[in-house]
């Protein structure tokens, strides 16, 4: 019930995102792609004579061919009469970076910023924003210029010229989208530390680092971070390598934690061991040793990542394979993440060019994953609940028939001694043996006996009454326990037995042996029985069909 309540939310939830998601993907699409060319800076360049001399810059070749270093980037020329406005690009590893705006009366504006001040700049999905001062004339064309540049995917991404508006409404849609996805990513991961107080599943936790590290890394990469702490804009760029390989070794360890175990068998969990500590050890060399050898770790991040995205249609194969009861679900729920990684892994190595939605892809498709887990997650303790109550429903059934005797549905003699012994207060002991009972096997056979036997046990429970244990203690012999206020009368039973109607019309009669005492002990059990059945033994000896009693003298002297 709890299940698909909470599936119907997560629905509702994917819809709200797609929604969200929508008109940010048209506002992305706003403003206007700027054409960009690029030239190395040379010692005695100024801004005056690259604006003066286009030539210079290289239009045609990929800015990823050119290298590390210090570099001119020259727009298109703008379209006329822009005064107001903004140019953005996406931010990537450097020192520092001017824009010069040169207006149509051949005046240049002039800002900067390092990479300790870029948060000024920062907008939601990592894009640094220049605005144009106001009340110049006309911009006619913007050059720009980065210094300490790795160049790992390109020198200036992305580069658009937004309207104030376009600028603004960016800046709230995506900030309702990553609102939402931090929003969802709290709640999962407070409703499942909360089912990990209850279930204490193993693959809880590694679900809850998982949604910590996408939340991270969804915090970092977005510039958030920098939005508010005002971090040095490489640093975050650092942390982003961290998170992004956490996220990723999270999916694999939340992968073995929450398959049957099975489905990760030993080449599996090696290969799955490998890619992980290659990611980590990537990700790790990337982010402190930055900017040295940056181009090699890029490429052996990328390359890690390659390894750690291929093991996961391992798994679904294996998951498949070992006819895994979640397979459907993580082939879902993985299955866009696994294709956005790909792209973004192409994009890393430069098959594809640099794009917004590209870099921006994985917030979204971790939002599918983290939800479509969620109800895998959810599946899963569904599936568990089943399990756990058929395993107490047999636990129940398997007590059942060890305390129970088979014919009569009596409590056998062990389930009736550990019932019996340790009872307060006296307690009254009636043995019942039927009378003859291997003429009866004789005259209807055994299975005519048998029913005489369920007979008898019926009658006894009829008549003994509730708060008393019966049992048969074996053969034809049966045990009333009763307290001592409540005993039932010998005489009561042995008449009820004698009229109750027995196969063929035959008629049965018992004996029974009584005797009164503490039952707190073993050795308790030991008088009370002992004198019982000698008092059954009387009855026997005086005629059968009768019953005695121990008498309490006796029971004192022993
Ligand atoms: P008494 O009046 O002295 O008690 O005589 P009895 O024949 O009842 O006593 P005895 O102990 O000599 O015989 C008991 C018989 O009960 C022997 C055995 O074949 C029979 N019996 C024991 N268990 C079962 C059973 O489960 N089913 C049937 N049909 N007979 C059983
Ligand atoms: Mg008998
Ligand atoms: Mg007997």
């Amino acid at each position: 019930m709890g299940v698909w309540f909470f599936s119907r939310w997560l629905c509702a939830g994917l819809l709200l995102l797609a929604a969200a998601a929508m008109p940010s993907g048209a506002r992305a699409a706003a403003g206007t792609p700027l054409d960009v060319c690029i030239a190395r800076v040379a010692p005695g360049d100024t801004p005056a004579a690259m604006f003066a001399a286009p030539g210079r810059f290289n239009c045609a070749t990929p800015q990823t061919r050119f290298g590390a270093g210090d570099y001119w980037i020259l727009s298109q020329p703008l379209p006329g009469g822009t005064r107001r406005g903004a140019v953005r690009s996406g931010s990537v590893w450097q020192d520092r970076l001017d824009l010069w705006v040169r207006h149509a009366d051949g005046t240049l504006d002039h800002q900067f910023v390092t990479s300790a001040t870029t948060h000024e700049n920062l907008r939601l999905g990592a894009m640094i924003e220049f605005f144009f001062r106001p009340g110049g004339s006309p911009v006619t064309r913007v050059l720009w210029r980065t210094q300490g540049s790795v160049n790992l995917r390109g020198v200036l991404l992305g580069a658009r010229l937004m309207s104030h508006g376009d600028s603004a409404n960016q800046e709230v849609v995506s900030g309702m989208l990553y609102a939402a996805f931090g929003g969802m990513c709290l709640a999962l991961l407070v409703y499942n530390l909360a089912l990990w107080a209850a279930l204490r599943q193993r693959f809880q936790p590694a679900y809850c680092f998982l949604l910590l590290c996408l939340l991270g890394y969804a915090i970092s990469s977005s510039g958030a971070l920098g939005q508010w702490t005002g971090m040095d804009n490489n640093l975050r760029l650092r942390l982003n390598a961290v998170l992004l390989a956490a996220s990723g070794i999270a999916a694999i360890l939340f992968a073995r934690a929450f398959f049957e175990r099975p489905v990760f068998n030993r080449t599996l969990r090696r290969a799955s061991t490998i890619a992980m500590a290659a990611v980590g050890a990537t990700s790790l060399c990337y982010s402190v040793l930055a900017p040295w050898h940056m181009g090699l770790f890029d490429r052996g991040i990328s390359y890690s990542f390659l390894m750690l995205v291929s093991v996961a249609p391992w798994v679904l194969w294996r998951a498949w394979r070992c006819r895994s009861a979640y397979l459907l679900l993580f082939a879902l729920a993985w299955g866009v993440p696994i294709a956005v990684a790909g792209l973004r892994i192409a994009a890393a190595l430069n098959l594809i060019g640099w794009s917004f939605w590209v870099d921006n892809s994985t917030l979204l498709s971790m939002a599918l994953e983290a939800l479509l887990t969620s109800l895998a997650v959810s599946y899963r303790i569904l599936l568990l609940s089943r399990e756990r109550d058929e395993a107490r429903e047999q636990e129940i059934a398997a007590r059942l028939l060890a305390d129970t005797d088979p014919l009569t549905g009596l409590l056998n003699r062990r389930a009736f001694l550990r019932d019996a012994i340790g009872r307060e207060g006296e307690q009254s002991l009636l043995l019942v043996d039927v009378d003859h009972f291997k003429r009866v096997n004789e005259t209807i056979g055994h299975d005519g006996g048998d029913e005489v036997l369920r007979i008898v046990a019926r009658t006894l429970r009829q008549v003994a009454g509730a708060g008393a244990l019966i049992a048969r203690l074996g053969g034809e012999e049966f045990a009333v326990l009763k307290p001592f206020r409540e005993a039932a009368d010998g005489e009561e039973l042995l008449a009820s037995l004698r009229a109750a109607r027995m196969p063929f019309d035959l008629t049965v009669t018992a004996s029974a042996g009584a005797c009164i005492g503490p039952l707190e002990s073993e050795v308790d059990w030991k008088h009370l029985y002992h004198h019982a059945d000698r008092a059954l033994f009387e009855a026997k000896k005086a005629g059968r069909d009768r019953a005695r009693s121990a008498a309490r003298s006796l029971l004192a002297a022993a």
